[in-house]
């Protein structure tokens, strides 16, 4: 009995369909509390509150709900908004653009392709390698640090 479940787990978790279809109360239990808010809630963290928004070392931010990399330090600048910003993801098609008309503004939301978990906005007011601001929350993104001696 106890191997059959434990087979039925690792089957699921090797499912790429598996990661939108995770329920509120599993998502409650994988994430906490403010990544929760702000991954599947479509929360905001305040601004210079986040872990992320003055870190300036070499490495790759991924989706803290799936893992899937989103953003290169590369593409990170300081926008002074208090909020991780990068001119461009990591490739387009690990975030999706939805149109959000919440809170009186016309504003376009970012999610990960991969999970739909809510990353911030993207605003065009970039800098002039695309124009674009991608202003995420710290608390949706899983920074992996660059080790020494791989830049080669
Ligand atoms: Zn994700």
């Amino acid at each position: 009995m106890n191997n059959d479940s434990a087979e039925e787990l690792n089957k699921s978790q090797s499912d790429p369909a598996q990661e939108k279809a995770k329920s509120d109360s599993e998502w409650r239990e994988e994430l906490d509390p403010e990544q929760f808010h702000v991954l599947r809630e479509k929360g905001t963290e305040r601004a210079f509150t986040g872990k992320y928004w003055d870190l300036k070392d070499a490495g790759t931010y991924r989706c803290a709900a799936c893992g899937e990399p989103l953003f290169s330090s590369d593409t990170k600048y300081d926008s002074g908004s208090g909020w991780p910003s990068f001119y461009q993801p990591a490739d387009a098609a690990s975030v999706k653009e939805l149109a959000d008309h919440s809170h009186g503004m016309i504003r376009t939301e970012v999610t990960c392709a991969k999970c739909d978990s809510h990353l911030g906005h993207v605003f065009p007011d970039g800098p002039p390698q695309t124009g674009l601001r991608y202003c995420v929350n710290s608390a949706s993104l899983d920074f992996e640090k660059q080790e020494e001696g791989d830049a080669e």
